[in-house]
């Protein structure tokens, strides 16, 4: 495993621990690697009005955007079971605005096995900041 890929599982389960997860007790972390060197980490906060939760990828995007990043380099989902955790739906769009086609997604188990994919894989024919800007 490459090193920057243990620094991320290392992050992405330290901060699954504090995820707020008390309806479905599905508890996820995430690590970002970003363009700055520095791992930025969030955790899924569910509500008791279910549409309000947000994901762990969404906690990690802001820190990283707090601290003045806006290039995801690498990111990890560490699911809190045996298989893996696909970013959702709207994570995956989440990530292209800060990430290219060559961004790592590593999908971790709750064992630490990991699937790698690039984010071209994970969201083929994205809808992106070129097709609204006229550049
Ligand atoms: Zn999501």
């Amino acid at each position: 495993m490459k090193n920057s890929t243990t620094q991320l599982l290392d992050a992405a389960q330290k901060i699954q621990q504090n995820a707020y997860a008390p309806y479905s007790k599905f508890k996820v972390g995430a690590a970002i690697l970003a363009n700055d060197n520095q791992v930025y980490t969030g955790c899924n906060i569910e509500n008791a009005s279910y549409p309000l939760g947000q994901c762990a990828e969404a906690g990690a995007i802001a820190a990283m955007i707090a601290a003045g990043t806006t290039h995801i380099d690498e990111v990890l989902v560490i699911s809190p079971n045996d298989d893996i955790c696909p970013p959702c739906g709207g994570c995956r769009q989440k990530l292209r605005e800060f990430g290219d086609s060559n961004t790592i997604i590593h999908m971790a188990t709750a064992k630490g096995e990991i699937q790698s994919i690039n984010l071209a894989e994970l969201l083929p024919l994205a809808f992106e900041k070129s097709n609204l800007l006229d550049e």
